[in-house]
C-alpha cells in the first residue's frame, strides 16, 4: 500500500490531522485493529498524553508491521501500566530546580526554558511524560522575571529551549522569545532541543528561517532522531535549509529496546546523520519514568552494544553515552570501561 503524502499542506494543517485514534493508526498502516487494539492500554486515545503520532512520521512506518521501530516508538502498550520500583513521575526532580514557572536552572552556565507544553507527536518513553506543563508556561509578566533572573545570573550564557517542544508554538511566539533573549547581552547561545521537524519536515518554513536569520545569538538545534528510518528525503531537504540559515544541527538519541538496542542500527544512523549535516551529540540511557520501563535494556546489553558501536565507527561519529542523573551538575558520561549500574 502506498500512503498518501501530506507534504503539500501547512504544518498547523498536518498537526491538527495528527493521528489519535488507534482504529486510524491500524487503517494507515494496513494492520489488524483487533491486533493493534489487543496491545494498547485502555486509556491509550484519552487523557494528556494519549495517542498522537503526525501522518508525516506515520509515512515513514513499515506497512503490515507491528514490531515497526517508528511504530513502537508512538504506540501505547498496556506494558506502560507495570509500575516496576525504581521508575518515577519525575525521574529527573526537574521540579526542585525550578526557581520561576517555565524555568529549571539545574547547570551553573545555562538554563532550561519550557514555554510550551505541547509537542508534535507523544513519545511513549518521554520522561517529562509526566510533568505539571499548566504550571510552567511563561506569560507576559513571567517573561519579564526571567529576563531579570538571566540578567541577575551573569553565569548564565546559553538557555535551551526545550520540551514540550519549542517549535510547537507559533513563530510570531518563538520570534519575541529569541529578541527577549538576544537582549541580554551574556547570553551567547540559544539552543533549540525538538523533534518537531522529525514529525512534521514542513514545520522548517519561511516563517521559521526568517526568525532563525534574525537572532544575533548562536543558533543550536538538537534534533531527536532515534532510528535512520526517521530521516527521509523530505526531512533531509528541511534540514539543508536550516545549515544554509547557519544553524548547528546536533542529534540525540535515546537508547531503546527493540527499537534501536543493535550497534548496526545506531552506526547506520549516526552515518545517514552525518550525510544529512548533522553531528550525533548525546545517546541517552533511558530515565526511568513511570510507564517506560519496557523500553530498558539491562547493563550487559548496553556494555555490549557499545562496545560494538566503537567498532563500527570513527570516533567523531559515536554518540557521547550519557546518564542524566538529579543530583549531578551535568550529565554523566559513562566511560570505558563503565558501569551502566
Ligand atoms: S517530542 Fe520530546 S518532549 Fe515531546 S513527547 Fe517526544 S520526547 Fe517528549
Amino acid at each position: 500500500m502506498i500512503l498518501k503524502s501530506h507534504a503539500s499542506l501547512h504544518w498547523r494543517e498536518q498537526l491538527k490531522q495528527a493521528i489519535t485514534q488507534v482504529d486510524q493508526l491500524a487503517e494507515r498502516l494496513t494492520l489488524d485493529p483487533q491486533a493493534l487494539a489487543a496491545q494498547i492500554h485502555p486509556q491509550a486515545q484519552a487523557g494528556h498524553f494519549a495517542l498522537k503520532v503526525p501522518q508525516a512520521f506515520v509515512e515513514r512506518m513499515q506497512p503490515g508491521r507491528l514490531d515497526d521501530p517508528l511504530l513502537l516508538q508512538v504506540l501505547p502498550l498496556s506494558a506502560e501500566l507495570e509500575t516496576p520500583e525504581g521508575y518515577v513521575p519525575d525521574p529527573l526532580q526537574e521540579q526542585a530546580f525550578n526557581p520561576l514557572p517555565g524555568l529549571i536552572h539545574k547547570y551553573r552556565s545555562r538554563v532550561l526554558l519550557t514555554i510550551t507544553g505541547a509537542c508534535a507527536l507523544h513519545c511513549r518513553y518521554c520522561f517529562r511524560r509526566h510533568f505539571p506543563y499548566s504550571d510552567n508556561q511563561p506569560g507576559g509578566q513571567q517573561r519579564e522575571a526571567i529576563v531579570d533572573y538571566l540578567q541577575a545570573h551573569p553565569e548564565i550564557n546559553e538557555v535551551i529551549l526545550s520540551g514540550g517542544d519549542p517549535l510547537s508554538s507559533p513563530d510570531a511566539h518563538l520570534a519575541r522569545w529569541m529578541a527577549t533573549l538576544d537582549a541580554v547581552p551574556h547570553i551567547k547561545r540559544l539552543r533549540l532541543h525538538t523533534r518537531f521537524p522529525v514529525a512534521i519536515p514542513e514545520r522548517i518554513d519561511d516563517d521559521l528561517l526568517a526568525w532563525v536569520k534574525s537572532t544575533r545569538s548562536q543558533l543550536v538545534f538538537v534534533l531527536h532522531i532515534n532510528h535512520p528510518q526517521e530521516l527521509d528525503a523530505r526531512l533531509i531537504e528541511r534540514l539543508q535549509a536550516l545549515r544554509a540559515a547557519g544553524v548547528t544541527l546536533l542529534n540525540q538519541s535515546v537508547l531503546l529496546k527493540d527499537i534501536n538496542d543493535s550497534a548496526l542500527v545506531l552506526a547506520e544512523l549516526s552515518e545517514r546523520l552525518f550525510d544529512a549535516g548533522v553531528l550525533p551529540y548525546y545517546l541517552h540511557l533511558l530515565d526511568r519514568v513511570q510507564g517506560a520501563a519496557h523500553f530498558a535494556l539491562s547493563p550487559t546489553e548496553i556494555e555490549t552494544l557499545y562496545q560494538q558501536l566503537l567498532s563500527c565507527l570513527p570516533g567523531f561519529l559515536v554518540p557521547k553515552l550519557v546518564r542524566e542523573q538529579p543530583e549531578q551538575p551535568s550529565k554523566t558520561p559513562l566511560g570505558w570501561p563503565f558501569s551502566t549500574r
